[in-house]
């Protein structure tokens, strides 16, 4: 172990993962640090879904083909009463996420990176208003280690982020509320599935409040199923896996099926972190709330978060500092690339979550939710509706008063924050101000929201 590193990176799930890859790649001197032993790296409940845009975006277009346990050419969403579905297309993949990040780390360890499994980070060390290193524990020992800049990647647990100080933006802590709470099981079926290489999610708050169940078929492992469902959590709503049992797998595709793999954890589903970067310290991935806040994928956006920051790490230490103003750039990347879709998606996922079964049903057959909608919403944040369209959906939506307003109210907000988002601060010193904006107006939206369900 050396005195000093240039980067410390804790937790090496697929954001920590991509950090270390880029970073050491990058020549820099790295050590990553996961409580778990190598083999169990990446270990994670997941639906284990990707879009391909996403892999695109990070150069990974060449996976392995072993990595890969399913192609994916769409999503179809069903409504409470599944009558209706509305297909999302876009490619994708179901990828082996244990063998994604050895990938990653073994690309990592080739160009120098310094691995430690089996150690835990216990707390930061901060001097003088900076992160200088971490306390880890390894082996029963407590050991000190330096680092010009230390990245939490430690998913929920946010083992460095949650320790600094309450007025960093990196410490911000999530409400649950704000949360999921997802379980999922890999089952092989009897028979299998029509159109493997489209993924199936069911909206229906009987099932899943605030949720929803999903189903994976992996197109490359024959009759191999992904089966899964969350539920906001924070509100009283109890565990998924119990509905999960209930409402899905009593089904008789399920029946005889044999259990593989089971398991959950908790999903952030909000807006990232108002920074990825204070004073020697960086978060990344679940730790700083990239995941998608509709459907709750957040591997694509950790390791757009983690390559961000690994190029803002590497810009920075070039010019010999490590305080937020250098690290800055990673925040507009961020936002650039991910971060202003998801706080749009965020507003869009608060309503989501308060429309009745009968809402989403109506809304679904009648046309007053359509099919493009959900593609315009997928793909681009925006859900654009057209002055004709506005017209019928008016004659239609006026037998559900309370429909209209709150699509017509979730319509304006998610303008009103992607115009904000796309005005983000370019320093910290304008972070507060910004933050008070954004703070207001989704407080009014919410108000309004929870206010007229
Ligand atoms: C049931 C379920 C289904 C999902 N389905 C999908 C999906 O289909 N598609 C998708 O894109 N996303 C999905 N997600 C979300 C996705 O799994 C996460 O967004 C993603 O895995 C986050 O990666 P991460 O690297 O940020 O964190 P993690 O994968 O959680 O990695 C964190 C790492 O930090 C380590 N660590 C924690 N504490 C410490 C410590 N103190 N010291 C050292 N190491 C530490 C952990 O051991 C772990 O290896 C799903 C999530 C769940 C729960």
């Amino acid at each position: 172990m050396k005195s000093e590193y240039d980067v410390v990176i804790v937790g090496l799930g697929v954001a920590g993962a991509y950090a270390s890859y880029a970073l050491a790649k990058a020549g820099l001197e790295v050590l990553a640090v996961d409580i778990k032993p190598y083999e169990k790296l990446g270990d994670k409940p997941c639906g284990d879904a990707i879009g391909k845009h996403h892999l695109d975006f990070l150069n990974l277009t060449n996976l392995p083909p072993d990595l890969v346990e399913g192609y994916v050419r769409g999503i179809d969403i069903y409504s409470p009463s599944e009558s209706v579905k509305f297909r999302v297309t876009g490619d994708g993949y179901l990828v082996d996420r244990i063998k994604l990040v050895h990938y990653l780390v073994e690309r990592a360890l080739d160009s120098g990176l310094e691995l430690m499994t089996k150690t835990a980070a216990v707390s930061p060390i901060v001097k003088d208003g900076f992160v200088r290193g971490l306390v880890l524990l390894r082996e029963g020992r407590s050991v000190e280690v330096s680092a010009k800049i230390t990245i939490d990647a430690s998913g929920n647990a946010r083992a460095v982020a949650r320790r600094l100080p309450s007025d960093w933006p990196v410490s911000e802590e999530l409400k649950m509320v704000d949360s999921n709470i997802a379980y999922r099981e890999v089952r092989k079926l009897r028979d299998g599935v029509e159109e493997p290489e489209i993924l199936r999610i069911y909206v229906n708050k009987t099932a899943a409040p605030g949720g929803y169940w999903w189903l994976f078929p992996y197109s490359r492992r024959d009759g191999y199923v992904n089966v899964g469902l969350g539920i906001q959590g924070g509100r009283g709503y109890g565990d998924p896996k119990t509905p999960l049992y209930r409402y899905v797998l009593s089904r008789e595709m399920f029946r005889n099926s044999e259990l593989i793999e089971a398991g959950g954890a908790l999903v952030p589903t909000r807006e990232a972190l108002s920074s990825l970067v204070w004073n020697g310290v960086a978060v990344v991935g679940d730790a700083a709330y990239t995941v998608n806040p509709v459907h709750g994928g957040g591997k694509g956006s950790a390791m757009i978060s983690a390559s961000c920051v690994s190029e803002a790490v590497v810009e920075s230490l070039e010019i010999g500092r490590v305080d937020a103003e250098s690290l800055w750039t990673a925040n507009i990347c961020y936002m650039n690339n991910y971060g202003i879709k998801q706080a749009v998606l965020n507003v869009f996922r608060v309503f989501l979550q308060e429309l009745p079964n009968e809402d989403i049903d109506f809304g679904m057959s009648r046309g007053v939710i359509r099919e493009e909608d959900l593609n315009a919403l997928s793909l681009r944040g925006h859900l654009e509706l057209s002055v004709v369209d506005k017209a019928y959906r008016l004659v239609v939506g006026l037998r559900r008063p309370s429909l209209l307003l709150k699509l017509k109210t979730v319509s304006e907000y998610m303008s009103r924050v992607k115009t904000l988002y796309e005005s983000y601060p370019q320093t910290p010193r304008d972070l507060p101000a910004w933050l008070h904006r954004v703070r207001s107006v989704l407080n009014e939206y919410r108000a309004k929201i929870l206010g007229a369900s």
